[in-house]
């Protein structure tokens, strides 16, 4: 099979999986988007998606990469919505304000500040998620629930900033209950701070875990490796 149809059907395949997930949804009703993982991803599977139409959301985690890539005039002139999902560097937060629309990354009080900095000197709405730490393991980044929930408090008010919600990461876990509950303690915050606003993103799963996720109503699930390489180590 040729590459570009076996990346439409990883991609028909994931879509499908959110749309049963999320009717079987703790919040059914509620729009989910899929984000698009690009970090990994050869420019040309990029672009095969992008042409056809197919990606809204992407995300990356590497800032001069996305950069290079996104401002290359072959990928520039598509509109999609691009999220920063990696640590941010303080030293690479101004070319990350200028490029991407969200920073879903968001675990200090200081970084908040110095990307309000920079997207008031753009004269940009940068819009940014809180991200929340669901494992007690250091090397993880974020920040327990409680102290999410503080930060968004804090940086409401930072100017050039929207706050629109919360992202996680998973840890591995051997209960798929334990994973559920995890997942759970977040959609709650997130319907308490977040109660209505048309920019609101719960963005919990990735490609491990995205059903699941969606069925504890993430609106903006991740995935890379299940589109850009399932089925097409080989090729
Ligand atoms: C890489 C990455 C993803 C995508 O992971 P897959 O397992 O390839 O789907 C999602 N979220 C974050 C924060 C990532 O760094």
């Amino acid at each position: 099979m040729c590459r570009e149809k076996i990346l439409t059907d990883n991609l028909d395949r994931v879509e499908k999986i959110i749309s049963l997930a999320s009717q079987k949804a703790a919040f059914p009703g509620e729009a989910v988007s899929l984000m698009a993982v690009t970090k990994y991803a050869q420019d040309k599977d990029v672009l095969t998606l992008l042409s056809a139409g197919r990606l809204r959301h992407i995300g990356e985690s590497r800032v001069q990469q996305a950069y290079l890539r996104w401002t290359n005039p072959v990928f520039a002139k598509y509109s999609v919505v691009k999220h920063f999902i990696g640590h941010l560097q303080k030293n690479k937060a101004a070319k990350a304000v200028e490029l991407f629309d969200f920073i879903d990354s968001v675990d200090s009080l200081s970084l908040a500040e110095t990307l309000s900095r920079f997207s008031v000197k753009k004269g940009k709405n940068l819009r940014v998620l809180v991200q929340v730490k669901l494992t007690d393991k250091d090397t993880q980044s974020g920040l327990p629930l409680a102290q999410a929930r503080e930060l968004v408090k804090q940086i409401a008010s930072l100017p050039g900033l929207t706050v629109c919600g919360y992202m996680a990461i998973a840890p591995q876990v051997q209960d798929p209950q334990e994973l559920r509950g995890l997942f759970r303690a977040v959609r709650h915050a997130f319907e308490e701070d977040f109660p209505c606003g048309k920019e609101r993103w719960l963005s919990l799963g990735m490609s491990a875990d995205f059903a699941v996720a969606v069925e504890e109503g993430s609106t903006l699930p991740r995935v890379g490796s299940d589109i850009f390489a399932r089925n097409l180590e080989d090729l």
